[in-house]
């Protein structure tokens, strides 16, 4: 880890709670650490519902992803996009080029280039584009702070760390969370609204059980109870030292 660095860590994900399912842990240890953490999702979860309107449930999700987000002091930001509508194009590659220029990360989470969802799908290679463009002075109106660099990216387990064929994903990096597990389920039952909606959609009854599952395997992998595992973006002009691997051992 260079010295200068800042400690600043963005997860850009699609929606409200896959940052509580997918790296909330690691965020809880990177905050124990002084890293500031910012949590954004590209939409305020408007389909995830069977009753409510498109904006009386985004009002709802985005509640409950401050009041998860306020749990380890993390700051919650949302591109404003729709469910199921999120794409690759000019005015979505603006915004989360703006989102990094403020925020000016040297950590980002995003989600597996291959996931069960086109939205995470879309936002993957969103996040991509936003930490490979924002250091570059002309593509934001937004001041570029001193410092901004290339971040290191780490791509999030696909959901049930299956790509969209069913084949494992194999992460190329462990983090041990176990000690901050009870503050990663804290975080994911502030999605009081999912845990309903899922059982509705679903008929699955276990919101919070699915992610003690899968950090218990990832754990198993780790040797330790819990675990979160990662993929790390390696390509030209990424930094390609494993940080989270020096960071947590
Ligand atoms: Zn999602």
């Amino acid at each position: 880890m260079k010295i200068d660095m800042q400690l600043n860590v963005l997860t850009l994900l699609a929606h409200p709670d896959d940052a509580e399912i997918l790296c909330a842990g690691t965020l809880a240890r990177l905050a124990e650490k002084g890293w500031q953490i910012h949590i954004a999702t590209a939409t305020p979860g408007d389909c995830g519902t069977m009753t409510a309107s498109r904006w009386e449930i985004s009002a709802i999700r985005v509640a409950e992803a401050k009041r998860a987000a306020a749990v380890i002091g993390a700051t919650y930001h949302c591109l404003d996009e729709r469910d199921g509508l999120v794409v690759y194009d000019k005015p979505t590659v603006q915004k989360a080029v703006d989102l990094f220029r403020r925020v000016s990360p040297s950590l980002v989470f995003t989600h597996a280039q291959d996931d069960y969802m086109m939205d995470h799908v879309e936002v993957s290679k969103l996040a991509r584009a936003g930490s490979f463009l924002f250091g570059a002075p002309n593509i934001s109106a937004f001041p570029l702070k001193a410092g901004s660099a290339v971040p290191h990216l780490y791509y999030c387990d696909p959901i049930e760390g299956i790509d969209s064929l069913g084949r494992a994903v194999a992460p190329t990096t462990l983090v041990d969370v176990t000690s901050v597990h009870g503050k990663k389920l804290e975080m994911l039952a502030c999605h009081a609204s999912q845990r309903e909606w899922l059982r509705a959609h679903h008929g699955m009854d276990e919101y919070l059980e699915a992610v003690r599952r899968h950090d218990s395997l990832r754990g198993k992998m780790r040797g330790c109870d819990f675990a979160e595992g990662f993929v790390q973006h390696r390509g030209h002009a990424y930094p390609s030292g494993d940080l989270l691997g020096e960071l947590f051992g």
